[in-house]
C-alpha cells in the first residue's frame, strides 16, 4: 500500500468498514511510514473534536495537501 491509497481508505479504516485484508495492509504500511502514523492521529483528534468524519474532515484539498507533507517529509528525510 503507498501513501496515497493509505490517505484514500483512511476514513474507512477509521469507521471500521475496510475490509481484514486492506486492514491489514495498512496496518503494516502505518508501522513503517511516519508521515501516515502522524496523519492518521491528526484525523483521530480531528474525529474526536468534530465526533464524526463530515465531508470537511477529508475535501479533496486537503487530501492533495496531505500527499504535499508527504512528499516534504520523504524528501527532508533523505536529505538528512
Ligand atoms: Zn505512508
Amino acid at each position: 500500500m503507498t501513501c496515497k491509497e493509505l490517505v484514500e481508505v483512511v476514513t474507512e479504516y477509521l469507521e471500521g468498514t475496510l475490509p481484514p485484508h486492506d486492514r491489514a495492509q495498512f496496518e503494516a504500511h502505518l508501522a513503517e511510514c511516519e508521515g501516515c502514523s502522524a496523519h492518521l492521529d491528526q484525523m483521530r483528534r480531528t474525529i474526536s473534536l468534530v465526533g464524526h468524519i463530515s465531508e470537511e474532515t477529508l475535501t479533496e484539498e486537503s487530501r492533495i495537501e496531505l500527499l504535499k507533507l508527504f512528499r516534504d517529509w520523504r524528501k527532508s528525510k533523505s536529505e538528512k
